[in-house]
């Protein structure tokens, strides 16, 4: 009996995993049939300048809409990863979000872009070419667009990535490290890859005012960007007081519910219609 009850126990395991497997596989295919018919959207998050709350970018953020539901990012980033699905993806988040910000630029609005990147994605072959492709035909200079890449990017694969990123500055492309303090080894990729800006991860900000070691680390990541000429974009700004301690700690920019939320591109026209700035 007592077997039985293991091997029942391992029959169920393995039917688990299978239905994981199955669900896996039922996703990708979803996804790689809603790339053909066009059911990815992109959001957009304002990013602000702390001293003037001028909107000097928007980061593009991609959506799925499945059905009336709108799936989350998290949710199929990994998958499409997997897959291999997230090159033609990225491809087509980057050609929809330059036309976009060309669109705005045409009229006459100084507006930076900022779109994130996979590790999948540098390292595919046509990687450079595609972007060169994206800015040549929408008319887009290179310092407009920014590409942002977590820690994760250089730790899997440092030589080959940091490669294909250089590259892409010579486009003069901006490069801007995502979730900057989360990683093993931040401080040796600002040795090992020029990067224009990084990103205070979230974790920090959500903490800052309540926990004097993230305060003192936030102040200190803030002056080592400065201090190395980098751009510092806080991310993750939910409340006023996180605000405040961040103008006065100097951060150049910053991101988050408080200042503004991903929006439709139609969004973004309405809360810079007024002019540029957002009321903070
Ligand atoms: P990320 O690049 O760090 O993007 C910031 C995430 O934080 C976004 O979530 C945004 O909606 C959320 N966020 C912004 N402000 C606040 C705030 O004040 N509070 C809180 N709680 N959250 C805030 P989202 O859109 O769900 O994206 C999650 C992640 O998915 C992104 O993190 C990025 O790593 C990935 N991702 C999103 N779009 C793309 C894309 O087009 N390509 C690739 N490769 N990855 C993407
Ligand atoms: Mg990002
Ligand atoms: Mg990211
Ligand atoms: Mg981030």
């Amino acid at each position: 009996a007592k077997e039985q009850g293991g091997g029942g126990r391992l029959e169920i395991y393995a039917a688990h995993m299978h239905a994981k497997v199955v669900n896996r596989l039922e996703l990708q295919t979803e996804l790689r049939q809603a790339l053909a018919d066009n059911a990815f959207t992109l959001e957009y998050q304002p990013v602000v300048d702390l001293e003037t709350s001028q909107v000097t970018a928007v980061e593009a953020l991609v959506r799925w809409r499945r059905g009336d539901e709108l799936v989350q990012p998290e949710e199929f980033i990994g998958p499409a990863e997997e897959s291999g699905l997230i090159t033609p993806l990225g491809e087509w988040i980057l050609r929809e979000a330059c036309e976009r910000v060309a669109m705005w630029r045409a009229s006459d609005w100084d507006i930076g872009l900022s779109v994130n990147l996979s590790v999948k994605q540098i390292l595919s072959p046509r990687f450079v070419e595609t972007v060169a492709g994206a800015l040549e035909e929408t008319g887009l200079p290179g310092r407009v667009l920014t590409m942002e890449v977590d820690e994760e990017v250089l730790l899997e694969n440092p030589g080959e990535a940091v490669e294909r990123l250089a590259e892409l500055r010579r486009l003069g492309v901006r490069l801007a490290i995502d979730d900057f303090g989360m990683g093993y080894a931040s401080l040796a990729h600002l040795r090992e890859l020029r990067v224009d800006a990084i990103k205070i991860d979230p974790s920090f900000i959500r903490d800052l005012g309540q926990d004097g070691t993230v305060t003192l680390l936030t102040h200190t990541i803030i002056r080592l960007g400065q201090d190395l000429g980098m751009d510092v974009v806080a991310e993750g700004i939910e409340r006023s007081d996180q605000l405040e301690q961040l103008r006065s700690m100097g951060c150049g920019h910053g991101q988050g519910f408080l200042v503004a939320r991903p929006m439709v591109a139609e969004g973004v026209e309405a809360l810079v219609g007024g002019g540029a700035e957002v009321a903070l």
